[in-house]
């Protein structure tokens, strides 16, 4: 255990603190994990917002820390996480409103942040049948995009979101905000492109990648007939050479206008809901 898990709560049997000054270590550690070096070394991040809190715990991700401002003491959702963190041996942080404000450092702060633990799912435990869809994503570099790819991927019902190769972190603040919760209800994967490539052709799945230069049109893929693996390229250089030659189809989405490309996440939503559509109905939106 590192000396931030120590401060900051990990495993230790759980209680309940108050804390007004910015200068308390606890604190400095929590905020440190607005880095990635500093999440790296703990394994830990933070979910800002008592919506993304709630959602994490009910999926069952290990929380570490919850701060609460003292304007959200005696809200029932509010003393239920808490009591769920004391219960699963986490700590409990009463604090200001300037030390809540200090950890995310917005202008208005939520009232509630989680320290969770990191978690990442394995390519070789999964196991593909017809109806799922995967999206992997070719050295995502924008934390926005990553966030709304996974919203959206899990909106789509796809059942993971791949990272292959050097990507952005998908728990950094800006990614884990946009994925409005979707980061707790989605497995997230990584693998280097060799990794990558070695897996789709083993998995019995096809890989469908966009490429501006595919000669398929997108809506013509026959989705239904094999697990699909969505593959899209970086938002700069698009997908190499490499990547594009191992797909079972390049396709392509028809553009008119003067844009030259479509951005990644939308063209990703385009793709997804298309592979999807055999799938979804109106009667299954809850
Ligand atoms: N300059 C890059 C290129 O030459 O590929 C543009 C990359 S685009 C912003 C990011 C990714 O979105 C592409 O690699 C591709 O996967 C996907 N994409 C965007 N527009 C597309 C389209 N019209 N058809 C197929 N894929 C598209």
């Amino acid at each position: 255990m590192t000396d931030i898990d120590r401060r900051a709560g990990a495993r230790r049997v759980g209680q309940v603190k108050e804390v007004t000054s910015l200068a308390n270590p606890i604190i400095k550690d929590i905020k440190a994990l607005t880095q990635k070096k500093e999440r790296e070394q703990s394994g830990a991040f933070l979910a800002e917002g008592l919506k993304l809190v709630i959602d994490a715990l009910e999926l069952g991700w290990e929380i570490r820390t919850l701060v609460y401002a003292k304007a959200a003491k005696g809200k029932p959702l509010v003393e239920q996480a808490a009591a769920k963190t004391v219960a699963r041996g986490g700590l409990v942080l009463e604090v200001s409103e300037k030390v809540i404000g200090s950890i995310t450092r917005r202008d208005n702060p939520q009232m509630v942040v989680g320290v969770f633990e990191q978690r990442f799912a394995r390519l070789d435990d999964l196991s593909l049948d017809k109806s799922q869809t995967y999206v992997a994503l070719d050295r995502v570099r924008d934390p926005g995009n990553l966030g709304t790819i996974i919203r959206t991927a899990d909106a789509a019902g796809a059942s993971g979101v791949i990272l292959v190769g050097e990507c952005t972190d998908p728990f950094s603040l800006e990614t884990v905000r946009a994925t409005m919760g979707s980061i707790f209800a989605l497995p997230v994967l990584r693998a280097t492109e060799a990794e990558f490539t070695a897996w789709a052709k083993r998995s019995g799945g096809q890989v469908v990648a966009t490429h501006l230069a595919g000669a398929v049109d997108y809506r013509t893929v026959n989705y239904a007939a094999k697990p699909t693996i969505i593959l899209m390229g970086n938002e700069q250089s698009g997908l190499p050479p490499s990547l594009a030659k191992s797909a079972d189809r390049l396709a392509r989405i028809p553009q008119q206008g003067r844009a030259d490309s479509l951005n990644l996440a939308v063209a990703t939503a385009v793709m997804l809901f298309e592979a999807r559509r055999h799938l979804l109905n109106l009667d299954q939106t809850a």
